[in-house]
């Protein structure tokens, strides 16, 4: 009866290029060997960069394309609310804690422990880990800058979320992470730190948008980009406090130009607009990206 669910999830930020129509190819194909359903989901919960122009341009690529999807579409934008709930219980369980360092204050922090010859941890995209300390803030301390009007983000307590949900955290991988890592693979979310849940104006985050959408819709199969592969830690933890359904992962090569560099929307890299105006044929874009 369980009809497996695939999904393409991307983020109306720039044009789509090779990579996405790779991934987007790739999912509507397992959907149909599977005899599965494929989903559109639109990632716009930053609405500053994600506009309803890019949106329409990136369907009218995915049409061309020849793909389609049963509807509806869901768009995150419009279900700010549904984010809402999930971090309310995340606050109310006191596995979320307001963070009001600014990035200045962070460097500043990890210049000094440097300067001290010390070591600061990396996440495994190689950005700096979120300095610890506000862990432990009291909670009237933490009232009156949330009062003050301080800008601050909802961090995840990581330590004492792995503490009560981070027993036997593992996830299924029919694809592979960066070093070949497939089959079982174990979550290891302190990799990243306490991450970022929710901001201020926004009550969501990639991570925390991603899991309540993944099991609202449905979804049964994830099949993305390999440079998320390790961020599905963080997933298996948030899904496991919410007490969402797990589903299987697939993470899938990433294409890279010339110079071995994966491919990326602000470089305006091989975007497929300007490969459809250069006279290509999806059949062209479906040789190159190798399907
Ligand atoms: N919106 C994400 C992106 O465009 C993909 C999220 C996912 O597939 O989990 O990179």
């Amino acid at each position: 009866m369980n009809r497996p669910v695939f999904r393409f999830a991307p983020s109306p930020n720039g044009l789509l290029h090779l990579g996405h129509a790779y991934s987007a190819l790739l999912n509507a194909r397992m959907a149909g060997e599977n005899g599965g359903c494929f989903l559109l989901r639109i990632e716009d919960i930053d609405t500053a960069r994600c506009t309803p122009e890019l949106e329409k341009r990136m369907i009218d690529d995915l049409h061309w394309l020849g793909l389609s999807w049963e509807e509806p579409v869901r768009r995150q934008s419009q279900h700010f609310a549904d984010y809402q709930t999930a971090l309310d219980v995340l606050i109310e369980a006191g596995l979320v804690y307001p963070a009001f360092m600014s990035r200045g204050e962070v460097r500043a922090r990890i210049e000094e422990r440097m300067g001290e010859g010390g070591e600061w941890p990396h996440d495994p995209d190689g950005v700096p880990l979120y300095p610890e300390d506000e862990r432990t803030m009291s909670q009237s301390e933490r009232r009156r800058r949330i009062a003050d009007g301080e800008p601050f983000a909802w961090r995840l307590d990581v330590p004492r979320a792995m503490i009560r949900y981070g027993r036997n955290l593992f996830w299924d991988e029919s694809g592979a992470g960066p070093e070949g890592e497939t089959g079982r693979i174990a979550a290891d979310p302190a990799r990243w730190g306490d991450v970022v849940i929710a901001r201020k104006e926004t009550p969501t985050s990639y991570h925390l948008s991603v899991v309540i959408d993944d099991a609202l819709q449905g979804i049964t199969h994830v099949v993305r980009g390999r440079d998320l592969f390790h961020a599905t830690a963080v997933h298996r933890l948030l899904q496991e406090i919410l007490g969402l359904p797990v589903p299987l992962y697939h993470h899938h090569d990433l294409i890279v130009d010339e110079h071995g560099r994966k491919l990326s929307k602000s470089r305006g890299d091989t975007a497929l607009a300007a490969l459809r105006q250069a006279g290509l044929q999806p059949e062209d874009i479906r040789r190159q990206v190798g399907l």
